[in-house]
């Protein structure tokens, strides 16, 4: 098992869709090693195939923190089968090195997914909580969709880009979310100044 490259912001390849694993071989299993080696070694609360160059629908995530012990959770062919409510906060990409931006996402979400012992199991992420988050921010990867496409702020996400050296928002890619935006509208949008307590990358 080794530690990947990271595919950065601004590769194409980032934007392609991934294709449905079919079947939990040896090299998925490769795969997922290598996924979790490198979301530990670059200190990550997740890691899609994608972003280590496989087309794969394939994703990791651990929310454990501080002295918990570790906690990779594996989903394969992941299917978002429930979500709701709406939250906003501050995400990051291991694509894109501490660059951090307000997101909008749904503050519930049901995924449905296989493990990499083959059975499939339904996992819940409630409240806007981190793994909430963590899920539709890793989801989204496997359909080239960037956390930047879910911005508050075009303008605050454009300045922390350029800040970073990163390409500006691609418009087109902006997502409209009605649903989430009306349900945010009753909530205080994070002030752009608030320093981050130690903030994690997906
Ligand atoms: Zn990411």
């Amino acid at each position: 098992m080794s530690i990947k490259k990271i595919i950065p912001y601004g590769d194409e390849t980032l934007r392609q869709k991934s294709k449905e694993v079919t079947k939990i071989s040896k090299k998925i299993q490769t795969l997922v090693h290598d996924l979790i080696d490198t979301m530990y070694a670059k200190n990550g609360v997740g890691l899609a195939a994608p972003q280590i160059g496989e087309h794969l629908r394939v994703f990791v995530i651990d929310v454990s923190t501080g002295k918990e012990p570790l906690n990779p959770i594996v989903f394969i062919n992941p299917k978002i089968i429930q979500k709701s409510g709406a939250c906003s906060s501050y995400e990051g990409c291991l694509s894109f090195p501490e660059a951090y931006t307000d997101v909008k996402r749904y503050a519930n979400v049901k995924v449905k997914a296989t493990g990499l012992n083959g059975k499939p199991f339904v996992m819940e992420g409630k409240d806007g909580s981190l793994l909430a988050r963590a899920i539709q921010h890793e989801f989204d990867h496997l359909d080239g969709i960037l956390f930047i496409d879910h911005c508050r702020s075009e303008f605050e996400a454009n300045r922390i880009l350029k800040e970073k050296g990163l390409k500006p928002i691609e418009e087109d890619k902006l997502l409209s979310e009605p649903e989430i935006e009306k349900e945010l509208e009753s909530l205080p949008t994070n002030p752009g100044d608030t320093v981050l307590p130690e903030q994690k990358s997906e």
